[in-house]
Order: C-alpha cells, then structure tokens, then sequence
C-alpha cells in the first residue's frame, strides 16, 4: 500500500532571482518501506523532506499521504496532520531550551492529548531508553550533548507513533556505536510496526542498508 506518493514535484527558490530547486520529481513509497535520500550537498535533499513533511507549501505538484491531497490545505490542517501523521527530526535538533528532556519529548503528545499525561510520561521514558538517554531526563535540554540532543530529538519524533517518520540527516551527530542504535532502531520500527522511515543521510553505509535509496543530484531523481 502506497503511503506517499508525489507526482510532478517543481521547487522554486528566489536568490535574488528565481531559480528551479526540485524538477518534475516523481516518487512512491510504501507502508513500512525504510527509505534513504543521499546526494550531494545541495542537491536538494532537506527542500525536499520540507516538502514531503509539509512544512513547506510552496510548490507545484501533488503530494498525497496516506490516501490526502496536501497540496493547497490550509495551515492549521496540515498542523493537525502533521501532528497526527508525521514525525520529523531536524537536522539541528531544536529542542525546546526551556524544558527538560523529559516535557521536550512529551509535547507534540500532550498537544494531540491521545493519552493521559502519566501514560505519555511512560511512552516519553520508554523511548528515552531505547535511544539510550533515559538518564537525562530531567535536565535541561541545553545541558546535553549534541548527539544526546539528537537523539532526544528523535524520540520526540516518535512519541505520536507516526505512520512516517522524517528525518534530515538525524544521524548527523552520532558516533558510529549510537548510528548503529538509530539505525537498528529505526528498521525495527518498519519491520516491526509498519512505521515508515524517510531519511535523509550522507553516510553510505548507512544508506546501502535501508530497503531503498533515493539519489538526487541537482534537484532531480537518478
Ligand atoms: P541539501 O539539503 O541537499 O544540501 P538544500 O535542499 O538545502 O540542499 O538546498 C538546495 C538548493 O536550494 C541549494 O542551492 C540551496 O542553496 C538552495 N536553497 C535552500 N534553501 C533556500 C532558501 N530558503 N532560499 C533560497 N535558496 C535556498
Ligand atoms: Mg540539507
């Protein structure tokens, strides 16, 4: 079953004039599919995840997910159905510096309110420790490291079971013992619970091991 499917994808960027950033891009994907996106820096990896994720609607072309047209929904919608649908981890990890740990991973769950605070607190915890930062929960988000942050990071993209994960080099920051732990969770993920995994990555290794690759150099698919 296909759960993103984007037809005839045209990117536009203005600096200073305008200039062609994605073109006539075609791409599906399947339920619990664990897919990579590699290319060279500045080939439009990241203006594509923006785009896929929905965070960027300014574009031409269809991206239907999970069976919904986002191309011309309004703002608050695609919120709604983001926080429902996707989960997305950032290339610079953004934390929230005001927050533990522990409420940094909690919020997109107490904003969709799914569950009682105690079990998403649990959920929240359980996460932490697949991703090996249970300990830092109650700190200060600032107080950690970058690769603990990204793995934070990661876990809050995860605490609303997304039927997507997104993720713009999530690995970026990890040494190779913590890749490996991502890694092996984010297949476990898709094997196991047909979530699937879209991930930007430049690290061949691992990009040979996910199901599929998708290559692009200068904003078209190979
Ligand atoms: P990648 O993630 O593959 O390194 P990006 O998607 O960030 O590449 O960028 C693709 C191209 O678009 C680059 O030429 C970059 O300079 C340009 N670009 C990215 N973001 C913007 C923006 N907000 N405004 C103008 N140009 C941009
Ligand atoms: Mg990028």
């Amino acid at each position: 079953m296909k759960v993103l499917e984007a037809k005839n994808l045209n990117k536009y960027f203005y600096n200073p004039k305008k200039f062609k950033v994605l073109e006539n891009l075609d791409l599906a994907v399947e339920k619990g599919d664990f897919v990579s996106i590699t290319g060279k820096s500045g080939s439009g990896k990241s203006t594509l995840l923006y785009l896929l994720s929905t965070m960027d609607t300014d574009f031409e072309g269809s991206i239907n997910i999970n069976g919904s047209e986002m191309q011309g929904r309004s703002n608050s919608w695609l919120a709604d159905f983001r926080n429902h649908h996707i989960g997305f981890v950032f290339q610079f990890h953004f934390l929230l510096p005001e927050f533990s740990v522990l409420k940094n991973v909690m919020l997109p769950g107490l904003k969709r309110a799914a569950f009682p605070p105690q079990e998403l607190e649990q959920k929240a915890m359980d996460l932490l420790k697949l991703l090996d930062v249970q300990d830092q929960a109650l700190k200060r988000a600032t107080l950690l490291s970058g690769g603990q942050q990204q793995r934070v990071a990661i876990a809050r993209a995860l605490i609303n079971d997304p039927l997507i994960l997104m993720g713009d080099e999530p690995t970026g920051n990890l040494d190779s013992k913590n890749t490996g732990l991502v890694f092996d969770l984010f297949k476990k993920l898709s094997a196991e619970k047909h979530q699937t995994m879209l991930i930007v990555t430049h690290d061949e290794e691992f990009a040979k091991n996910t199901g599929k690759t998708i290559h692009i150099s200068d904003g078209r698919i190979d």
